[in-house]
């Protein structure tokens, strides 16, 4: 019975770690990327995003809440690069059509599209500020933040995503929720001005190779870790709200930061000023719009009506994600 019991817990632990895991950076250095990058942008455009920054942090996270609800969200969110050889990016075109051409839609989206998702958005913010549109130059805005933020994760390069190939499940949401919302608070954000991205295709690919470069200290330094630190001092339990969740210790978690000497910091940083850049590349190839009237429009009816039914769709989708689990 004990045993039966141990086993249970175990699995439900799991399912923890794993539920945790599906949420991405984490909804709170998501809110706090796309909060950051509007104080990188040059006077014109700054005055708008200011008076828009709640809705800017709010909507970083909507993209992971899609994950619930259209099954067509969850490859935008990362890319297996790994899958595509000992030299991915010498092997994988960087345009999605000549990816397509070589791999196959199938492949692709099997193994994640985030530089193209990126690319994607890019278009469609630049598109809405040509229109004038501040519902969608708001929309956009807000969740090609969300992608940039993404792509700097390195556990979103690489097949082995949660150290399920080498027996480090949960180590996912331990570099990009736990340790940041641990330490964040003292990390420094500045970051200087938004640049101009020449050319955002190779820009998005930079980001993704700057993450795959990193993911084997993410792993091995947790192994090397795991290796030489108490067993019993390697989780905690901690309780949010009626849930009581296992997590990884404050003492475990501050031991594998030190060991990424400011990995996590580093790349949160970086994220943030590619995506003020993103945002300031669209509007200047957009043919640089005056913001200035457009700076007290709030979003549309339409716009609540839309963004209130998606969240209480996800809502609902995490209700049967928690049912399911249980089971
Ligand atoms: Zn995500």
């Amino acid at each position: 019975m004990k045993q039966h019991l141990n086993k249970l817990f175990l699995t439900l632990s799991i399912l923890l770690l794993f539920t945790v895991f599906a949420y991405g950076w984490g909804f709170w250095a998501h809110k706090k990327i796309n909060h950051q990058a509007v104080f990188t942008l040059p006077s014109a455009m700054i005055g708008f995003y200011k008076s828009h920054i709640t809705y800017l942090t709010n909507h970083a996270v909507d993209p992971d809440k899609r994950r619930y609800i259209n099954k067509k969200e969850a490859p935008r969110h990362y890319i297996s690069i790994d899958h595509y050889g000992k030299h991915p990016f010498d092997s994988i075109p960087v345009n999605w059509k000549d990816a397509v051409a070589k791999f196959t839609e199938d492949t692709l989206l099997g193994y994640g599209i985030v530089p193209w998702q990126i690319i994607t958005m890019e278009y469609q913010l630049t598109d809405a500020f040509k229109k004038h549109d501040v519902d969608k130059i708001l929309y956009f805005s807000a969740n090609i933040g969300h992608y940039i933020a993404d792509a700097h994760v390195p556990l979103h390069c690489a097949l082995n995503y949660n150290g399920q190939l080498t027996n480090q499940v949960g180590i996912h949401a331990f570099w990009e929720s736990r340790i940041p919302e641990l330490f964040g608070d003292d990390y420094n954000y500045f970051t200087g001005r938004a640049h101009y991205i020449e050319k955002p295709q190779l820009e998005a690919w930079q980001i993704v190779k700057g993450s795959f470069d990193a993911v084997d200290s993410v792993l091995s330094f947790e192994k090397q870790l795991n290796d030489k630190f108490p067993s019993d001092k390697k989780y905690a339990y901690e309780t949010k709200g009626r849930q009581t969740l296992k997590v990884y210790s404050k003492e475990y978690s501050k031991a594998y930061s030190d060991m990424l000497d400011g990995m996590i910091e580093r790349r949160m940083r970086e994220a943030i000023a590619e995506v003020g850049s993103f945002w300031y590349t669209a509007w200047v190839n957009a043919g640089s719009p005056d913001l200035k009237n457009m700076k007290d429009k709030e979003i549309s009816e339409e716009m609540k009506r839309q963004l209130a039914e998606q969240d209480s769709l996800f809502k609902q989708g995490k209700l049967w994600e928690k049912d399911h689990c249980v089971e």
